[in-house]
């Protein structure tokens, strides 16, 4: 066993994990028996660990679990001990915020210092749901008949979500815990690539009293687990997160089981860059956008959109940020970019790289990068014309198109033509025009003179190939509850004339 083996080990014994990877269906950890699945340390490139797929038998046992624990938990306690219960697991969450955090980084590849953000993120997202579970009411609304009629927000019953390896724990924190204070019971499928934190996730919260079978966590491949899962009858949505074709055919699932769904997909995000910007917090928040995380974000500023008149000091500037990015060991705690988090992604994004290569693009790569693991080292290409492959498809990597513009029109123009509405970003000194784009650019979120900061309180989400719907805020409320509309006949005698008449 490599050294790395063993430090996951010790890891996962604090969490009570020392069986590895395995399902927890109705609180119990349950290891699957279906095909190995193999993963790899994205630094060293060994192998870390290997599990069984739970496979379909595992997903209807959780879906089964779920619809058992949900009636309990959405009225067996007060909305307000839901909420105390949530406030609870993040104080855990925090608890255990450096392990978590090792985990996450040895297992996904990414820096500590990222992982530590996102573990606390995961706290904050309890927290600030915590304080919804007893704030959600419905109305009175004032119909015409003279009827009192008021609605009811009422969970769905059991959500089914997937997330992808790209941030596992973030991700599931982001969808579990307004499931939670709506009243849902969940199901969730991480990454078949990085289930741990996931595992570890629940695992804490149940320690924190979460009651067994309100959350259920598949270890499982998406086309056995996942799609069992949809199909299930317990199963009342389906929330995904990851790329687009996956996220097509979870759609297409769910609509033949006349289930809805919310797709959080990709990105290709327009990061617009006017000459009269503050050129050093522009090129700071460039590289922000598209190597921190290794450039494996949905919204990743992927295409760079420079005005022409500064479009070569500019990109030079980037260029040479790009050389004092410190690449190495997730689990160093200097370490700004990792390597890329599997072989598969590292070979999606060279071979991109490779193709614009050949294809005449100039490529702009930093000439070192780390002797092991799956390292992409940061790169530019560029100038790029907006109709090349390297500008209309989702690299996931390290990897920026960068797209000269004329004006504010031009730049709107391009910007806009794309598949896909995530998100983007404008740097310019003028406010007017900084409204003015952030008002014609198709995304589900936009940053003006900033890039990639989010929050839970704000709603996220896309449209087009990022597809449908929206995660936090207040918006995810709504998302896991549906209204019940309900009439009381206020007239005496009542005015139901139709039928049965009691004796006068
Ligand atoms: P992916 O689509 O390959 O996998 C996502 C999940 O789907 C995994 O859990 C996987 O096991 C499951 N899956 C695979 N095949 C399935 C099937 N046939 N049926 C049901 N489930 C199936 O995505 P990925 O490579 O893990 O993640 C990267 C993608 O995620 C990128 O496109 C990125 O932009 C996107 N992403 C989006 C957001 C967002 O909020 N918009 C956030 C993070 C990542």
């Amino acid at each position: 066993m490599n050294d790395r083996a063993d430090q996951l080990m010790s890891l996962l014994d604090a969490f009570g994990l020392e069986g590895g990877a395995q399902s927890i269906i109705g609180g119990t950890l349950t290891a699957g028996n279906g095909d190995p699945i193999v993963v790899t340390d994205p630094y060293t490139t060994y192998e870390l660990y290997r599990y069984a797929d739970c496979g379909a038998p595992i997903a209807e046992a959780a879906c089964r679990a779920a619809a058992a624990a949900q009636p309990d938990w959405a009225r067996g306690r007060s909305p307000a001990d839901r909420g105390a219960l949530m406030t609870e697991i993040a104080r855990t969450v925090t608890d255990h915020a450096e392990p978590l955090a090792q985990l996450e980084a040895l297992t996904a590849g990414k820096p500590i210092r990222d992982c530590r953000v996102e573990v606390a993120k995961v706290a904050e997202m309890f927290a600030y749901y915590a304080g919804w579970a007893d704030k959600l009411h419905g109305e009175v609304i004032p119909v015409p008949s003279g009827h009192l009629n008021y609605t009811l927000r009422e969970p769905l019953g059991v959500v089914f979500q997937t997330t992808p390896w790209n941030a596992p724990i973030f991700t599931a924190g982001w969808q579990i815990a307004p499931a939670l204070a709506t009243g849902n019971a969940v199901v969730i499928k991480p990454s078949e690539l990085t289930p741990l934190t996931t595992i570890a996730l629940v695992r804490l919260a149940e320690k924190a009293g979460l009651p067994p079978g309100t959350v259920n966590v598949l270890a499982g491949l998406g086309p056995t687990a996942g799609q069992a899962a949809i199909a299930h009858p317990a199963v009342r949505k389906v929330i995904f997160v990851g790329s687009p074709p996956t996220g097509r055919r979870v759609a297409v699932a769910a609509a033949e089981a006349l289930k809805p769904s919310v797709l959080e997909l990709g990105g290709k995000s327009a990061n617009i860059v006017f000459s009269d910007a503050s050129l050093d917090d522009a090129c700071r928040g460039a590289q922000a956008a598209i190597f921190s995380a290794a450039g494996q974000s949905c919204v990743a500023g992927s295409r760079l959109l420079v005005q022409a008149d500064i479009y070569d000091h500019f990109t030079t500037m980037v260029a040479d940020g790009m050389a004092r990015l410190t690449l190495g060991d997730p689990l160093d705690e200097a370490t700004e970019v990792g390597p890329v988090g599997n072989v598969r992604q590292y070979e999606h994004v060279t071979t991109t790289v490779r193709m614009a290569c050949h294809a005449g693009a100039s490529v702009l790569a930093r000439d070192d990068k780390p002797q092991t693991g799956y390292f992409v080292p940061p790169t530019l290409i560029g100038p790029v014309d907006n109709a090349a492959p390297v500008a209309r498809e989702e690299i996931f990597g390290p990897v920026v198109a960068a797209i000269p513009f004329k004006d504010e029109a031009d730049a709107v123009r391009l910007a806009n033509d794309s598949d896909f509405g995530l998100a983007g970003a404008v740097w310019t000194r003028d406010v007017a025009r900084a409204h003015r784009v952030a008002s014609v650019v198709r995304a589900g979120t936009f940053w003006i003179n900033s890039y990639k900061t989010i929050h839970v309180s704000s709603p996220f989400g896309g449209s087009l190939s990022s597809g449908f719907g929206r995660s936090s805020g207040t918006d995810a409320l709504f998302e896991y509850t549906a209204p019940k509309s309900v009439w009381v006949e206020t007239a005496t005698p009542s005015r139901l004339a139709f039928g049965y008449a009691p004796p006068a």
